[in-house]
């Protein structure tokens, strides 16, 4: 069944992701609730309405739910209870199987592994004897991550030789980890795609994005600079997660591009992803309006690329010296400002972004690049 515009849509998560699916979502005459524990967020400030509750309060789910006509998230680390919760009242898409699988890193590699998918070597990791038994056969470097919960590098350790392996254990708390191999690559890739409730499949090409302590700092297409098979080989298996996930809605595949030229695939994240926020302004349909798009049944939109297009993120740093002056870096006026109404600036946290337009992908880096110059100038002195 088609959920049609004047329907409420619900998210899952109060972040940008929701933030700007709102934004969308509203555009197309849609309402939206919003469900998190906080308050005055990113995507409550556009919604129609902010449920504010724990995500293991299930009478707020069910009140939440039984308002909407489908539910869909914006972060993926919700319990499954509320997934579940949620599905007795609309459809959630994409499922809480999705969920389930890629809220953990030990379970998304299995997952992955098992269905003949390209991912660097791995072990799970649940004693000081499974780290040092996994250091022996995988070699240093080698990082140790927690499974679940992680994002932007969060719960990460690099070994460089198996003396650090307590040091290691220890600083991730004795949770359940994965041991992955280190891999020394040329570049990082993502591909974001759609899965619509057909089955039809779109997706935006391939993304380059090139990380700052390990949290994205700017990601830029088309990357011509590749050959044109490894940007096949990439779409075709990002293609081919959405079809073995059985996603409804969009999700990002998070590629190593090894100096052999081997994909590798590093992570999944089953909503819409920071590298596809240039979609919002380059693209003839964003990431966020497909996502509603398959949410709610209705066909998928081109993704064509209208110009090349760049982004950078704006961490909370920038605001070391104040608020940053705008002013100045709206005056290229190719480049677009995003900010997430984000109350506190901290380091580290995202709370905005710029993309550029250009004639080609280097013409738009080197915009975003100027851009935000200007403002880390500025903080600076
Ligand atoms: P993740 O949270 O797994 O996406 O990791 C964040 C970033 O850390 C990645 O985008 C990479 O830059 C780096 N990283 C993660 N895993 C590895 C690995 N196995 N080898 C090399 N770099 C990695």
């Amino acid at each position: 069944m088609k959920i049609l515009p004047g329907a409420t849509i619900g998210v899952l998560g109060s972040g940008q992701l929701g933030r700007m699916f709102a934004i969308s979502a509203r555009r197309m005459g849609y309402r939206v609730h919003t469900f998190s524990p906080l308050f005055d967020t990113p995507t409550g400030q556009i919604a129609d309405r902010e449920f504010r509750a724990s995500y293991d309060d299930l009478d707020q789910v069910r009140d939440f739910a039984r308002g909407v006509s489908a539910v869909t998230f914006e972060f993926e680390n919700v319990p499954t209870a509320t997934v579940e919760t949620a599905a007795e009242f609309v459809p959630v898409r994409p499922g809480g199987h999705v969920l389930h699988t890629t809220q953990n890193r030990l379970r998304e590699k299995g997952f992955l592994l098992s269905r003949g998918f390209p991912v660097a070597k791995f072990k799970p990791v649940r004693s000081l004897e499974d780290l040092s038994s996994g250091l022996r056969e995988l070699g240093t470097p080698a990082i140790l991550k927690t499974a679940g919960f992680g994002y932007d590098g969060k719960g990460q350790t690099r070994i460089s030789s198996p003396d650090q392996a307590v040091e290691a254990f220890n600083s991730a708390g004795r949770q359940e980890m994965i041991l992955e191999s280190f891999v020394d690559f040329a570049c990082e890739l993502s591909v974001i795609a759609a899965r619509g409730l057909d089955g039809s499949r779109a997706d935006w090409g391939v993304i380059e994005n090139r990380h700052r302590n390990h949290i994205l700092d700017l990601s830029v297409t088309p990357v011509p600079s590749l050959p044109q098979e490894t940007l096949n080989e990439a779409r075709k298996l990002a293609h081919a997660v959405l079809d073995e996930l059985d996603v409804v809605g969009v999700l990002c595949v998070e590629f190593f591009l090894t100096r052999e030229g081997h994909l590798l695939i590093n992570e999944l994240a089953p909503r819409p992803h920071n590298s596809g926020h240039l979609t919002f302004d380059a693209c003839v349909t964003s990431q966020f309006e497909q996502q509603l798009r398959a949410v709610c049944g209705l066909p998928l939109g081109s993704t064509e690329l209208l110009r090349p297009a760049a982004m950078a993120n704006l961490l909370g740093e920038l605001w070391n010296a104040g608020e940053p002056d705008w002013a100045a870096t709206l005056s290229f006026p190719d480049v677009k400002l995003h900010l997430y109404g984000k109350i506190t600036p901290q380091v580290g946290r995202k709370m905005g972004h710029l993309t550029a337009l250009g004639s080609s992908a280097e013409d738009a880096l080197e915009k975003v690049i100027g851009a935000r110059n200007i403002l880390e100038i500025q903080n600076s002195t």
